[in-house]
């Protein structure tokens, strides 16, 4: 009797370097791949117009990589607590499996189907394929979590990857299942319409994801990333944060193609570190999608003045590279990182906005909206998070403008107003040239710092 595997996806939307797949394949003599649109996830809380196109293009590529190879991709609409474990029971699977999630709903979700599965006699298998290392890999010498990134960061690279895996080049599917169109996938997602610019968004799914890879390892901009990375107006990172964030590349893959000692490479990967670090932190203490890590922080009392927050969603405070970060947000989904440090740092401390209004807009808009990175991003600039910036050092938006943006490029290709102001000048722009600026670097400074001295002590 030939046995079945079915591997349900979800954050790994590709077929090289996927442990759960090549098992399926080596281990089995049938698999069909299986994603289940989850309305808990696509219409909850971190719901985005901009990852719903980019999830539909994704699993349309996927589901033709599957079948090209003689396979099949189920796409089916439902709780994943029913209907997984019914989908296995009805293809006569012996396994179910799955890359491990680390956030507080996937882990839920996956206790409850696996023990479904279990009832039903499907054994029900969560591996890697989302991360480098997993979150028991890295733990300091007495078995806790690092809190703070620089030893965790030791140890990680300390610790070896596994091989990369290739992708399989025959699937044998079970007879009789029903491969889902990407018409159909389309429509049953509500035909996505990207709130970004069409023309400004990164080609989804895995084969463009390949190709930006094999551009970025061995280039010049991986070479020079560590001085590169923090400049806003040239292409100094990889832009692959999106196929890291659904899985069309995976990180152990990216890895081993950006190998090298230069300082380029070797930054590089301190950033996929980054990466681990903030997933294990939502691994190990799940309280943080609500709570100030730093739990004293919440004592701050949050400005929640609507137009405030709307003229900093808008990109229109009146400071230059904050105006313009936000404004390539709304237009590509996708901003610089200096940029992202920039502007959280603005909303919470210029304008003493809550760190998780910043964290919405963000998961709103990035196609590579990540819960466990953004968190982990939105609480170091506000410095709730664990290893933070310290609540005392508050980017001076102008300076950091004229460091990072020096001739004034990024500023004028978001912000057209300012196009006839030629150079470094655009940051500091003349009085009456471009909009007021919304608060006073200043006062708004040693208002931060008062909020933030008057509930440190509990910190
Ligand atoms: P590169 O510089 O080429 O880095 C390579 C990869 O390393 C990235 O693709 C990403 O997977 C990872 N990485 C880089 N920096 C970080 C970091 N600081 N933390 C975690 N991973 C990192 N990244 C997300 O993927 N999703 C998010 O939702 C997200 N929200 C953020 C919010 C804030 C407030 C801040 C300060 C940072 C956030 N980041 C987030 C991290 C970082 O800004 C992006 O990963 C990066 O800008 C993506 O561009 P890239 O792929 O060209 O990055």
């Amino acid at each position: 009797m030939p046995t079945t595997a079915v591997v349900w996806f979800r954050r790994d939307l590709r077929i090289h370097d996927h442990p759960a797949v090549h098992a399926a394949v080596e281990g089995h003599d049938r698999f069909v791949g299986l994603y289940v649109l989850d309305r808990a996830l696509l219409a909850g809380r971190w719901a985005s117009p901009n990852r719903a196109w980019f999830l539909a293009l994704a699993l349309a590529e996927l589901g033709a990589a599957l079948r090209e190879r003689g396979g099949a991709l189920a796409v089916i609409q439902g709780n994943p607590c029913a209907v997984v474990p019914a989908f296995a029971a009805d293809v006569g699977a012996r396994a179910i499996l799955v890359s491990r999630d680390v956030g507080p709903y996937g882990r839920a979700r996956d206790a409850t189907v696996g023990a479904a599965a279990r009832d039903r006699g499907i054994e029900f298998v969560a591996g890697r394929g989302l991360l480098v290392h997993e979150p028991e890999d890295i733990t300091r010498d007495d078995g806790g979590p690092f809190r703070v990134f620089s030893p965790f960061h030791s140890r990680w690279e300390a610790r070896e990857t596994r091989p990369v895996l290739p992708a399989p080049s025959a699937i044998t599917a079970p007879p009789g299942i029903a491969h889902t169109s990407a018409e159909v996938v389309r429509a049953a997602l509500g035909e996505p319409v990207p709130t970004a610019d069409a023309g400004q968004l990164l080609e989804p799914g895995e084969r463009a994801a390949r190709a930006r890879l094999d551009r970025w390892a061995g280039s010049a901009a991986l070479a020079a990333y560590d001085a590169g990375r923090d400049r806003l107006a040239i292409d100094g990172t990889s832009r692959l944060s999106q196929d890291l964030r659904w899985g069309t590349l995976s990180p152990i893959e990216v890895l081993a193609r950006c190998e090298g000692n230069g300082t380029g490479p070797t930054r590089f990967r301190s950033e996929i570190a980054w990466r681990d670090f903030y997933a294990h932190l939502l691994w190990r203490e799940p309280r943080v999608r609500n709570e100030s890590f730093r739990r004293a922080l919440d004592g701050v009392a949050w400005e929640t003045d609507a137009a405030v927050i709307d003229a900093w969603r808008t990109g229109r405070t009146g400071y230059p590279v904050v105006d313009a970060a936000m404004r390539q947000l709304l237009a590509t989904g996708w901003m610089h990182n200096r940029s992202r440090m920039i502007v959280a740092s603005f909303l919470t401390k210029h304008l003493g906005v809550d760190w998780r209004v910043g964290e919405a807009w963000f998961m709103r808009h990035l196609v590579d909206g990540d819960p466990a990175s953004n968190n982990g991003g939105w609480q170091w600039a506000a410095s709730t998070g664990t290893d933070p910036q310290p609540y005392f050092r508050i980017f001076n938006p102008t300076l950091q403008g004229q460091r990072h943006d020096p001739d004034g490029a990024y500023v004028r290709r978001w912000v057209p107003e300012l196009a006839g102001i030629a150079g470094a000048a655009v940051h500091d722009p003349p009085v009456g040239a471009y909009l007021p600026r919304i608060v006073d670097h200043a006062e708004a400074r040693q208002r931060a710092l008062a909020a933030y001295e008057a509930v440190r002590s509990g910190s």
